[in-house]
This record gives structure tokens, C-alpha cells and sequence, in this order.
């Protein structure tokens, strides 16, 4: 496959780039739309908070864009490459192509303070995953493609300038805002801002579902978040029942799995789940060599000519 982007040609079996990181099928209409995974809150907070124009921007030149490159600059020096972690290396494209993402995005394992846990930040057009290595140690290949997944859900709907404000302020840097003569961000918006984060965790979940494909793991990898006690991933025919249960200490959690387990009941996830489907069985196809016994073959055959075999 030869990139669109940069030219460079890429093993056929690749789905990024290996030079500049794009995606290398190209854009279809079997692509997962950002709207098809935001939920209608979250639609509605970004695009108020987008109208307010100049302020985020000024906000985020000031106060966020600094604190980001610190954080760059930590991550890069004590944090462990996507290209060392062999359990994510093959798991980052996957996650990624599943929800039609444009870019792979770096990740990063890093040793936090505090709970584990795993973030996204940096512009998007260069976001940066960053998963805590205890996370890695206790999640299975399923609960870690819905954290990705999640992480990657935020990237897809635009959220990480909104979430840095968010944070920027919840971290009382308002206050040295306004010390600088800047009356940047008024009460409601603050407001708006922290509401509808809790709103964009919903969209990010719908597309960690996406990415896993089974709300039971999506639940799975929250309870590995929140250090859950005693979960047993063989109960999940009754999990849907046992929420309020394992997420006793965190009712935030269990209103989260609860919304998981509804989208994967609507008519909605299962347009995307055939969507992604055909998009799966048409890159399979659509292969210059047959997939079963290797021989080359026209791009759009759907039987190979050697063994016969469809492609599809
Ligand atoms: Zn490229
Ligand atoms: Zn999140
Ligand atoms: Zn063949």
C-alpha cells in the first residue's frame, strides 16, 4: 500500500503508515462518523463552547499550551514508547482503525502518582495517550482495547482542548488568570465547561465499545480502572445487573455502564457494527494478493485464481 500522504510504500498487511502514521485505506463512506458516537449532550456542550469564540483560544495559548509542553517534555524523558510495548504496538492500529481515525496517535506507558489511570492530551493533529504501567499489568488484551479505545473515542470528537480547559481550571489557574489582568473565563462557562466533561466520558465510551465490540469488556476494563474487588469476567450474562454492586465507591461508573450497555442495544451500534464489518471483509478483498495461499491477484477479485478461495 502506498501512503497518500507521504508516498512511502507499506506492507500490505499494515492499516497506518509506518512513515507518517495516516491511515492508509482511503477515505469511504463506510468510515465511522464522529457524530454517529458523540451522544447529543456532548454534541450540543462542544458546540456552545466552540461559539464562545476567542477565549478558549486565548486560554489555551496562556495557560494550557505551556502546561502541555511540560507535560511533553515528562512524558517523552520517563515515559516507555509505543514501539517498546509489544502488548500495545499491535493493538493501537486496530483500536484506531475501528473507529476510522485519521492519525495514529503516540502512546505512551508511564508509572503515575495516585490511582492508575490513562489520559489523552496535545492538539489534534498530535494528541498523546498516555496509559499508566500498573493498568497494563492487570488488563486483559479485551479491557485494554476499550481503554484505547475510550482514549482514541476523545481524539475522534475533538475533545482534548475543552478537557485541558476544563482541567486548567478545575486546578484553580482561573485564579492566577485574572492575577494577570485577564478576565478569561466567566462562571457559566466554567460551568458548562466541567458539565460536559462528564458528558464527553459517554461519547469516549460509545467508542471504546466500538473498539472492544462487547460491552461486558468495556465494564471490565472499568472495573480494573476503579480497582474494583473480585470482579469475575465469567459472570457477565448478570453483569448488566451487578453494577450498583461492583461499582459500589464509584456511582459515576455504574451510570457509565449502564449507558454502554443501552448503546450496545440500539439500532445505532449495530449500523456501526455492520459498517465496520463491510469495511473489514472489503480491505480483506481488496488485497493484491490472495490472503489464503499468498499468490498474487487482481486487486478486486474476490476469488483467488490459484485456490479459489474468496477473499471476502
Ligand atoms: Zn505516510
Ligand atoms: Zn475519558
Ligand atoms: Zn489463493
Amino acid at each position: 500500500m502506498i501512503c497518500i500522504e507521504c508516498r512511502v510504500e507499506n506492507p500490505k498487511e499494515r492499516l497506518y503508515c509506518k512513515n507518517c502514521s495516516r491511515i492508509l485505506e482511503p477515505r469511504n463512506e463506510l468510515w465511522l462518523r464522529v457524530e454517529e458516537l458523540q451522544t447529543q449532550l456532548d454534541k450540543n456542550a462542544l458546540s456552545l463552547v466552540r461559539t464562545t469564540g476567542i477565549l478558549p483560544y486565548i486560554v489555551n495559548q496562556l495557560l494550557v499550551k505551556p502546561r502541555e509542553r511540560k507535560l511533553r517534555e515528562v512524558i517523552s524523558s520517563q515515559g516507555t514508547r509505543m514501539s517498546d510495548l509489544p502488548n500495545l504496538e499491535a493493538l493501537v492500529p486496530e483500536c484506531a482503525y475501528a473507529i476510522s481515525l485519521e492519525k495514529l496517535p503516540s502512546v505512551y506507558a508511564i508509572t503515575m502518582a495516585g490511582a492508575p489511570n490513562a489520559f489523552t492530551f496535545g492538539s489534534d493533529d498530535a494528541p498523546v495517550i498516555v496509559v499508566d504501567r500498573r493498568l497494563m499489568d492487570v488488563m486483559s488484551t479485551s479491557d485494554l482495547r476499550a481503554l484505547l479505545g475510550h482514549e482514541m473515542g476523545h481524539i475522534k470528537s475533538g475533545h482534548m482542548l475543552y478537557h485541558s480547559l476544563a482541567q486548567t481550571l478545575a486546578q484553580g489557574v482561573e485564579v492566577s488568570a485574572s492575577v494577570m489582568g485577564l478576565n478569561v473565563i466567566s462562571t457559566p462557562m466554567h460551568l458548562a465547561l466541567l458539565g460536559w466533561q462528564r458528558e464527553s466520558e459517554l461519547s469516549a465510551d460509545r467508542a471504546a465499545l466500538v473498539s472492544c465490540g462487547n460491552p461486558a469488556d468495556v465494564v471490565s476494563m472499568f472495573a480494573k480502572l476503579t480497582g474494583a474487588p473480585r470482579f469475575s469476567v465469567t459472570d457477565r450474562s448478570s453483569l448488566l445487573d451487578n453494577v450498583d454492586n461492583l461499582f459500589r465507591t464509584h456511582p459515576r461508573m455504574s451510570e457509565r455502564a449502564r449507558a454502554v450497555f443501552e448503546f450496545a442495544n440500539t439500532g445505532e451500534y449495530a449500523d456501526i457494527t455492520k459498517k465496520n464489518n463491510y469495511r473489514r471483509m472489503f480491505r480483506l478483498a481488496f488485497q493484491p494478493v490472495c490472503r489464503f495461499c499468498g499468490s498474487a491477484k487482481l486487486i478486486g477479485a474476490a476469488f483467488c485464481q490459484v485456490c479459489g478461495k474468496s477473499q471476502i
